[in-house]
């Protein structure tokens, strides 16, 4: 979406257009990560200062409303959101957390089976992928060679 697609939207679900909101967008727009609204509050409160947690958690329930910003809900009440660009899919460290985008046909054969067998009208569907990172299988590998070693 363009800015200016934003914009008229914001106009029209009537939302003004804050410096904050403004700079929270752009935060979100340009990270290429996956970021906690702690990690917004901080990027944001490098300019505004003044700004508190509760304004970033009512502007991301907002944003996430109106479908601008996507939330990735982790359980344990962690989400993180991130700029709703193309549909894609996740992949999880289940040992760091790190979260990877991959890209592919949406499943929509899988959401038409779902409607077939339940009878819901349905409208989105999640679907996420846990591993292990390799980062963190670099770390596993050398904890290991370590432990080889002090057997000797
Ligand atoms: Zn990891
Ligand atoms: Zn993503």
């Amino acid at each position: 979406m363009k800015v200016k697609e934003i914009i008229s939207l914001l106009k029209k679900e009537q939302i003004r257009i804050t410096p904050q909101r403004q700079e929270m967008l752009s935060i979100l727009k340009n990270s290429k990560q996956h970021l906690t609204a702690e990690e917004i509050f901080n990027e944001l409160g490098k300019q505004f200062s003044s700004v508190s947690i509760t304004t970033v958690y009512n502007n991301l329930k907002l944003f996430v409303k109106i479908g601008i910003v996507e939330e990735l809900q982790f359980g344990e009440g962690l989400s993180k959101f991130e700029w709703k660009a193309e549909e894609h899919y996740h992949v999880i460290c289940s040992k760091c957390g790190k979260i990877e985008d991959f890209y592919y046909p949406q499943l929509k054969e899988v959401e038409a089976f779902a409607q077939d067998l339940s009878k819901y009208k349905i409208k989105d569907h999640q679907l996420q992928f846990y591993g292990i990172c390799n980062d963190c299988l670099g770390r596993e590998r050398k904890a290991g060679e370590h432990h080889d070693m002090s057997n000797l």
